[in-house]
């Protein structure tokens, strides 16, 4: 505002106008005089601020203050470019203010003055003549000397009257004897005017001048006869009295300033000295405030850079900037943010970590209890339990184990090869891929020990997470005690069954053999044998053969019954079959693919569930083993429906890419006890066989196309219900 209001001042000073900067009247003179004062105080404390904003930045430059070589910078460029523009326009104002006053106050101008005021003189001599004149014309009349010598007023007036014409707006004024004035034309009356005109009239010499008013008149007086003196007065031009006074007046004041114009050139030069200050202080203050307004952003940016890293990370840059700054203010803050955000997190997530480590201790407690208990039954149990790593490695075994096949000492990390002799170790092996693909699998086996051979059964579970094999455990449960103890309940309850069956018909054979041996002693004693007795003996020989066929069948009876146990058919889904015997190799079928083609409109039929589930389970467990060593590996499930006039049949088909079978081996499969497998049962298909000819079907082998074999089951479809065989319990 005070560079606005000075800016303003100077411009109305530098503006020339002399009336302004020239004092009217001592009120004008203080105006002026405070002006100047103003001016220079202005002056001063702009040179001193400037001053001190140079030397702030330098002391700040000296400490270091950030951002202060930039504001140099930016100051001194600033300074460089506006100070070539300033000193030239310095000098030239100076020059052309000199030269302007020297001119001012030049010849020209007083000649002017001269010239103005002979002008007035000229005028005023003008009219003094020309009023002498007309008073010399009317001294001469004669009418007028006639009228005037003999006092004739009227005569005089009508005279003076008709001469009215030349006189200009003047007047006339005639004095007889000493008689008082007459006038004639005159402004007012003659006893008004008489006291301003009076001493006018007295005076001598050509010029005698009347002030009337605002009007001047210069008088002209000549004798009329004797003892009368006529006086004619002619008037100035109405403004020239005005102009002429003006005219002194401004030349007096121009006069006052010429002798006055070391002040004026002090005067110009200072308003020059304060324009140069002022350009060079708004230069000055111009870089400053834009320097400032990159500095001052920088400046708390890096005051907030050594805040976040001090670790204040919720410190914010408040300064308000524009442009590219402006942006990265926004985003120094929004990174600050996110780091404080990311900091809550870690922070969350260490207390998290510290909750779940406690809860991880108290779990890791529960579980370490949970081991113990189980490592304690373990070790307590009468099983012997034997637990390997995936690598089929020992890593643990209980104390029944130990105890069972007497191996003292750590056998922890040694292989079931080590652990037992080739051909049970080859069988354990085989019972584990069984497991792998079943997830559990037994079997009985007899292994010799240093105490003899012990009959135990081995079941062996794959441990599996997330298709991933953990490892293995195999219990080893010793049979010998209970088998010994089952099969003298067995061959009791058969003894006594046996017995029971066998007695029915000894009965009638041990009667039949007492009639013929009755008849035979009567022919001894001399009776002949008659028709009848040959009769008898026949019929009792018939039913002897009878009862001892009804033996056979019971003997043949018990010899299926030892051997499985009875089928219970039931309305059933084959497919359904099929998928339950699947899902018994579900996920264990490494690297085979098993496909199944089911048909959807396979009828229900009566069948053993369980009967026909072992039968697929033996059926795909065989192919799996088959392709151990094949390159594709798939197994492909097909089930039909084939029917025409007299036959319904049920179509199973298990189909595999493994070794296949030869033609010479094909009769032999179903064979019991045959196997190509060393230590095979060479039970598998036979019992597939004997449960598919229970539901009076058929099972046969081909080859696969391109590799492998085919095993293909026809079941009839059977739809009444059959009553169960009861004959083998009678
Ligand atoms: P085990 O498998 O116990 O020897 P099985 O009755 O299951 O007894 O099988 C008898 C023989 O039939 C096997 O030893 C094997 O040679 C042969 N065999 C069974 N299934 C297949 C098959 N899918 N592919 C080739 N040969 C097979």
């Amino acid at each position: 505002m005070a560079v606005l209001g000075l800016s303003f001042i100077l411009f109305s000073q530098t503006s020339l106008n002399l009336d302004f900067i020239q004092p009217d009247n001592p009120q004008q003179t203080l105006v002026f005089a405070a002006l100047s004062a103003l001016i220079f105080l202005l002056f001063v404390v702009l040179t001193f601020i400037l001053a001190r904003n140079l030397f702030k930045l330098y002391a700040e430059r000296r400490m270091g203050v950030l951002g202060s070589r930039f504001r140099t910078r930016m100051v001194v460029g600033a300074l460089i470019l506006s100070f070539l523009p300033v000193i030239f326009m310095f000098q030239f104002a100076y020059v052309l203010m000199n030269r302007s006053i020297d001119k001012w106050f030049s010849g020209p101008v007083e000649a002017l003055k001269e010239d103005s005021e002979r002008l007035s003189l000229l005028l005023s001599d003008y009219a003094a003549t020309n009023a002498q004149g007309e008073a010399k014309a009317l001294a001469s009349n004669p009418e007028l000397q006639r009228a005037v010598s003999a006092r004739d007023d009227a005569a005089i007036r009508a005279l003076l009257e008709r001469h009215g014409a030349a006189m200009e707006g003047g007047f006339v004024l005639l004095r007889i004897g000493h008689e008082s004035l007459r006038g004639y034309h005159t402004p007012a009356s003659v006893a008004e005017m008489a006291t301003a005109i009076e001493p006018a009239l007295q005076a001598s010499g050509p010029l005698r001048r009347i002030q009337w008013k605002e009007t001047e008149y210069l008088a002209g007086s000549e004798s009329l006869g004797a003892d009368a003196r006529i006086y004619v007065a002619m008037p100035l031009p109405a403004k020239l009295a005005a102009t002429m006074k003006s005219i002194e007046a401004n030349h007096a004041r121009y006069y006052e300033l010429g002798r006055d114009r070391r002040n004026a050139r002090r005067l110009f030069m200072q308003q020059l000295l304060l324009i140069t200050v002022l350009v060079l202080f708004a230069a000055t203050w111009l870089s400053l405030f834009v320097a400032r307004l990159v500095t001052q952003p920088v400046a708390a940016l890096a005051f907030a850079t050594n805040e976040i890293s001090q670790g204040h990370l919720d410190y914010r840059v408040q300064v308000r900037a524009a442009d590219e700054l402006g942006e990265l203010v926004t985003s120094f803050n929004r990174m600050a943010a996110e780091l404080e955000n990311n900091r809550v997190q870690i922070e969350q997530s260490r207390r998290d970590l510290a909750d779940t480590n406690m809860a991880l201790t108290a779990a890791n407690d529960a579980i370490e209890q949970r081991r113990r208990e189980i490592e304690t039954i373990l070790q307590n149990v009468p099983t012997g339990v034997l637990s390997l790593d995936s690598a089929q490695r020992v890593t643990h075994t209980n104390a029944s184990f130990s105890k069972m096949f007497s191996r003292e000492g750590n056998t922890t990390g040694s292989t079931v090869t080590q652990l037992f002799d080739p051909i049970v170790a080859h069988d354990l092996e085989r019972l584990l891929r069984r497991a792998d693909r079943m997830g559990t699998s037994s079997r009985e086996m007899q292994i010799k020990t240093e105490n003899g051979e012990l009959h135990v059964e081995v079941t062996a579970a794959s441990l599996q997470h997330d298709r991933q094999r953990m490892g293995y455990v195999i219990v080893f449960e010793d049979l010998s005690d209970l088998l010994h103890a089952q099969k003298q309940v067995a061959w009791r309850e058969v003894a006594r069954r046996v017995a029971h069956e066998i007695k029915n018909p000894l009965t009638p054979i041990a009667l039949s053999a007492e009639r013929i041996r009755r008849h035979l002693e009567r022919h001894e004693a001399g009776v002949p044998f008659g028709g009848n007795s040959l009769a008898v003996i026949e019929s009792c020989a018939e039913t002897i053969s009878g009862a001892v066929e009804t033996v056979r069948t019971l003997v043949d009876e018990f010899s299926t019954l030892a051997r499985f146990p009875t089928a219970q058919p039931q309305p059933t889904n084959i497919n359904h079959i099929v998928d339950s015997a699947l899902a018994l190799f579900h996920e264990r079928l490494d690297g085979i693919s098993v496909r199944t083609d089911l048909d959807p409109n396979l009828p229900d039929t009566l069948a053993d569930p369980e009967g026909i589930k072992r039968v697929i389970a033996n059926l795909v467990d065989n192919a799996a083993e088959a392709m151990r060593d094949s390159m594709v590996k798939e197994i492909h499930i097909r089930t039909s429906f084939l029917a025409d006039a007299d036959h319904h049949v049920l179509e199973i088909s298990v189909s595999d890419t493994g070794h296949g079978v030869t033609d010479q081996l094909k009769e032999k499969l179903f064979l019991p006890y045959f196997s190509t497998k060393d230590r095979g049962t060479g039970l598998g298909l036979a019992i597939v066989s004997r449960i598919v000819e229970e539901h009076r079907g058929s099972v046969r082998v081909e080859k696969n196309q391109p590799m492998g074999a085919r095993f293909i089951i026809e079941l009839p479809l059977t739809v009444a219900p059959k009553p169960k065989p009861e004959s083998t319990h009678a």
